[in-house]
């Protein structure tokens, strides 16, 4: 089968397997629970297909709030087979308004993950907000920022925004001033405010705690393992400080590594201030997995995907 055929069949193949409830089945025959990754609801992911999506997870899962299944593995219970957690990352204002009231509909609890930093400046996950400044330049003026920015010849945006993540923090600040000016021009449309704007102070508060856990994405979003160990420290004790004050945050404290990024360096400040973290690592939480790089499944927008990933976690 040449690959433009694999590319039609496989879907076809997951939505066969979903709606048959193969993958359904192959999944149960794995103990463990799965922790679902979300980021924006409202573009790519429509509002009605996390609907679906929760009235099917719903139907035929137990959901269970990330800290209880935090409490189970610290204190040795088991876990309940096949249940879910939900988690959403980086605190978009979208998951209030699209995510929420379908929490509220389905009542399924879900943690999001925030970066107190962030809230009051206005900013955006700095990853977002030089993506869509640098997507406003024709390809030959995006090339000589870059290059004029790095020393380096970066071909596409991605490459140059991987690089960026590799950098230590003050060279970044450096890089990101460098990219805001070669793009002073830059309006944010109604559009790029729905997909990347933050939630205020107010509007975190605002969610029933009964349903939603606010955990710590760190102060700013870096990428925690190109900090020096003093940055690390900061970000992780300084927003865990700010969600307690502002009493967002109970116990057990649940953090979130940007881009999933951890090392030992991490991970050792990690464990001074938080109960358990999040990594983008794939997998299926079981009794023995590490509580410091806990996987999970990526979300989509396509059950049969989330179905399949419930069986593979990888694919
Ligand atoms: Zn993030």
């Amino acid at each position: 089968m040449n690959l433009s055929a694999l590319h039609l069949f496989v879907p076809r193949l997951r939505r066969w397997a979903f709606e048959f409830g193969l993958t359904d089945r192959a999944a149960r025959k794995q103990a463990g629970v799965r922790m679902l990754m979300h980021h924006g609801v409202g573009g790519f992911y429509k509002a009605k297909a996390l609907d679906e999506q929760l009235a099917w997870i719903k139907r035929s899962h137990s959901v269970l709030p990330m800290d209880e299944a935090v409490n189970r593995l610290r204190n040795g219970k088991s876990l309940p087979d096949f249940a879910i957690v939900l988690t959403f990352d980086d605190g978009l204002r979208n998951n209030l308004t699209e995510a929420y009231p379908l929490l509220v509909k389905h009542q399924v609890p879900a943690t999001f993950f925030v970066c107190p930093g962030l809230i009051d400046s206005g900013r955006w996950i700095w990853t977002h907000e030089m993506r869509e400044r640098l997507k406003t330049l024709d390809f030959d003026q995006f090339i000589t920022l870059a290059e004029a920015l790095s020393g380096t010849h970066f071909g596409a945006i991605d490459a140059f925004i991987s690089w960026m993540k590799q950098l230590p923090n003050s060279k970044r600040e450096q890089t990101m001033l460098g990219v805001r000016a070669g793009t002073a021009g830059f309006c944010p449309t109604e559009q790029h405010h729905r997909d990347h704007d933050l939630m205020s102070w107010e509007e975190l508060a605002s969610l029933d705690k009964r349903l939603v856990t606010i955990g710590s994405h760190t102060m700013s979003h870096p990428i925690l393992s190109s900090l020096s160990d003093n940055e690390i420290e900061t970000e992780l004790k300084d927003s865990k400080r700010i969600l307690v004050e502002r009493g967002l945050m109970r116990e057990p404290a649940l953090l979130c590594y940007p881009d999933g990024a951890h090392d030992e360096r991490v991970t050792a400040s990690a464990r001074r201030h938080y109960a358990a973290a999040c990594s983008t690592k794939k997998g299926i939480v079981t009794s023995g997995v590490p509580l410091f790089s806990l996987p999970r499944i990526g979300g989509n927008s396509r059950i049969e995907d989330v179905s399949w990933r419930l069986w593979r976690p990888g694919a």
